[in-house]
């Protein structure tokens, strides 16, 4: 690790030091301190649960024997509770029997170090916390990040249909629960492999990347979401939305997509779609309905609005327009 990174990791992993003796503290945070951490001390467990209760440590410093809560207490605490992320602890004592050692690693301590600590073993510990927690870290970033690729449409971005299982039963239970209305709009591009036909397929891709773009540029954002359910077929989830608005949420969005033809390079290609919205209002929110009848419904206005000639909305219950 280069100089400024070595500052950086160790500025951004404070350590909370927890030690009653008075003359021990003061010297642990001054040795801290010059090796560039950020440090907060306390003179006992209690009062370092309650620095946790304020914010996060990554590192615990803390002394075995101390008065109202002792080192063993506090860590089993820290164990025991839901944090931000692991807190490396690091356990003082004056007793370096193994029957000790056992003890305190048993009560949750990661490392510890006999009193008097030497300088550069404490430093040495501080290191090794500090690589420990960086793996963590980028543990963590790489599982969210294959958490993220696994719920989302490679090609369009949008969501995909393994977010739509999962969530869209969620979005149900919680309108039902609340009593709130729920809508869904399936929307199928109209004669898409004629795009693909006469433009190619890596134009046609570009045409659903588009496509998914205007969609999300017209619905709420951070409420209604769009999945990809099939090839060129996406639902839209619009939660708090009943069919009525739903429907005119998607006569918007026809119109859009009907008026304002997709510029791939040089060439403009023009699209329609066609859509078939379903939903419940909170009083009609019977215990029956699933995601899976929800869909089907939404799928059947959607056919039926295939057969009545393409670019057209249909819903159920219709709408009066
Ligand atoms: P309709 O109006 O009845 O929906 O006609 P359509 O041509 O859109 O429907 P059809 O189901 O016959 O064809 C869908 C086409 O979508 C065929 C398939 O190759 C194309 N498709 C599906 N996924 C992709 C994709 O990821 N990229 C591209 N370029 N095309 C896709
Ligand atoms: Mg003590
Ligand atoms: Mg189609
Ligand atoms: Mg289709």
């Amino acid at each position: 690790m280069k100089q400024d990174e070595a500052d950086k990791s160790r500025a951004s992993f404070p350590v909370l030091i927890a030690e009653d003796d008075p003359v021990s503290r003061k010297l642990l945070e001054k040795v801290l301190v010059r090796a560039g951490y950020e440090v907060v001390s306390v003179e006992n467990g209690r009062k370092a649960l309650e620095r946790f209760d304020e914010r996060f440590f990554p590192i615990l410093l803390t002394d075995w024997v101390m008065p109202e809560m002792d080192g063993l207490q506090l860590c089993r605490a820290i164990r025991e509770r839901d944090s931000d992320g692991y807190v490396f602890i690091i356990l003082l004592t004056a007793h370096d029997s193994k029957d000790a050692i056992v003890t305190a690693l048993e009560a949750g301590a990661d490392e510890y170090l006999t009193k008097p600590f030497n300088h550069a073993e404490l430093i040495a510990r501080l290191n090794t916390a500090r690589r420990i927690l960086e793996l963590e870290k980028s543990l963590k970033k790489a599982n969210e990040e294959i958490r993220i690729l696994s719920i989302t449409d490679p090609l369009t971005g949008c969501y995909n249909r393994c977010y739509l299982s999962e969530h869209l039963p969620m979005e149900i239970k919680r309108a039902r629960r609340y009593g709130h209305p729920l809508s869904l709009a399936m929307c199928d591009i109209d004669h898409f492999k004629q795009v693909n036909d006469r433009y190619g397929h890596r134009a046609g891709d570009c045409v659903l990347k588009a496509f998914v773009q205007r969609i999300q540029k017209s619905i709420r954002e951070n409420v209604d979401w769009l999945a990809r359910y099939g090839g060129e077929e996406f639902l839209i989830v619009f939660p708090d939305t009943g069919t009525k608005n739903a429907y005119c949420v998607a006569e918007r969005l026809r119109r859009t997509i009907a008026r304002n033809p997709i510029r791939i390079q040089e060439t403009e290609i023009r699209i329609t779609a066609s859509f078939g919205v379903a939903g419940f209002d909170s009083a009609a929110a019977d215990e029956k309905t699933s995601a899976e009848t929800l869909i089907a419904k939404a799928d059947s206005c959607l056919y039926q609005a295939k057969r009545k000639g393409r670019n057209m909305v249909i819903s159920s219950p219709p709408a009066k327009t």
